[in-house]
């Protein structure tokens, strides 16, 4: 999306999906926005790192998973219960689900196989 100035018209700034949601300080400018990637990232780790005993299950190594994943996942942001919904439909295809399962499955074994911690 562009951002044009209203007296001269011309482009001042081009932002991207997310960083329309955050001001300089990185705080959501509008509330009640929610990337609802988060949940499906958070839940699929708790669903795969208990079946994986070789894996470091700790909270930095969560934390770097999750991040890694969100960082290779579309942002899907919502504001109301009615946005949940969509989401819900949009992400029942076998084809999203298996996406999203592998870009999970990716970040448990990338950073499970170098933690950044001792
Ligand atoms: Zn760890």
């Amino acid at each position: 999306m562009l951002i044009t100035c209203l007296k001269c018209n011309k482009i001042i700034l081009v932002v991207y999906y997310d960083m329309l949601l955050l001001n300089f300080k990185g705080e959501p400018v509008v509330d009640g926005l929610k990337n609802i990637m988060e949940d499906d990232v958070e839940r699929l780790l708790n669903d795969l790192l208990p079946t994986m005993p070789n894996v470091c299950n700790c909270e930095i190594c969560r934390a770097d998973m999750a991040a890694y994943a969100l960082n290779r996942l579309k942002p899907n942001y919502v504001r109301s219960n009615k946005g949940e919904l969509f989401h819900k439909v949009n992400t029942s295809s076998i084809q999203a689900k298996t996406d999203l399962m592998s870009v999970v499955i990716t970040a448990i074994n990338t950073i499970g196989a170098r933690p950044s911690h001792d």
